[in-house]
């Protein structure tokens, strides 16, 4: 069953470039699928239209637990249960990792009075969190003295806060070296099928998307070029 799909999802955007053609996608729970395609391809548009960041022109988004998210009801909810990694970590860098991580639990509250201070309970989630994904011992240390592939993981963990049962990345690894990608992508693919997450991860990189995915969505100037296995994948897509 889809947990997640695309009903004839098409994005223009108001300078009239159309960066989605439709399509229809549908994701099954548990299942790691990556969106492959060069820069400009539309993968960045569609993640966003998943998370109800960005509103489609045409076509819905359906959550199988929210329904369409085309009410900013039904997105609140959608959003409580995605969890979402980005290329470029938005941490905050006098921000201690602790207090990056427990950002992550602004989608539970209505305003940023209301987080304030966090619950014991929350610190305890937080720091589950940051064990996962390796850091422990540098919670308390401020983010912007790790190193890029520790503010990732940290980005993961943030992401990972709020125990989501779908998880959203755009581009994790392209700021990253060949081997510290390797890495983070090993994180978060074992992360993703240890808990059963739904993932939807965009890469530009063919090698990591054969290696991780469990299934490809091959994207070029917007529209949907494949949409199979790995083994499937041929030099045309
Ligand atoms: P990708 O993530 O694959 O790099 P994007 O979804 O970011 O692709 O972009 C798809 C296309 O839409 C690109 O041509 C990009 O320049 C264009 N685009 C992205 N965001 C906007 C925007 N806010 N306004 C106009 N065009 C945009
Ligand atoms: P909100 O605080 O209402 O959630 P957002 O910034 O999340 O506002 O959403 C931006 C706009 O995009 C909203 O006006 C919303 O109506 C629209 N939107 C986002 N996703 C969808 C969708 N799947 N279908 C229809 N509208 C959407």
């Amino acid at each position: 069953p889809a947990q997640l799909q695309t009903e004839q999802l098409s994005v223009t955007y108001s300078n009239g470039h159309q960066a989605l053609q439709p399509n229809s996608l549908a994701f099954a729970q548990g299942e790691f699928v990556v969106l492959l395609g060069a820069s400009g391809a539309g993968k960045s548009t569609l993640l966003r239209c998943l998370n109800g960041l960005v509103k489609p022109s045409q076509g819905k988004v359906l959550s199988s637990a929210c329904g369409d998210i085309a009410t900013a009801e039904a997105r609140r909810a959608h959003r409580r249960q995605t969890g979402m990694i980005f290329q470029q970590h938005h941490l905050i860098g006098r921000l201690s990792v602790l207090d990056n991580v427990l950002l992550g639990r602004i989608g539970y509250h209505n305003s940023w009075r209301t987080l304030l201070p966090w619950s014991k309970d929350e610190k305890r989630m937080a720091l589950a969190a940051i064990d996962r994904v390796g850091l422990l011992d540098y919670a308390l240390q401020r983010a912007d003295q790790l190193s890029g592939g520790q503010q990732q993981r940290v980005g993961v963990a943030r992401a990972l806060i709020q125990q989501p049962s779908i998880l959203l990345a755009d581009e994790p690894v392209a700021s990253l070296d060949p081997a510290t990608a390797e890495q983070l992508l090993t994180l978060i693919h074992s992360i993703c099928k240890s808990d059963g997450l739904t993932a939807i991860v965009s890469l530009h990189q063919v090698n990591f998307a054969r290696r991780f995915a469990d299934r490809i969505v091959g994207l070029r100037s917007g529209a949907v070029v494949f949409d199979g296995l790995p083994g499937a994948l041929t030099e045309a897509a």
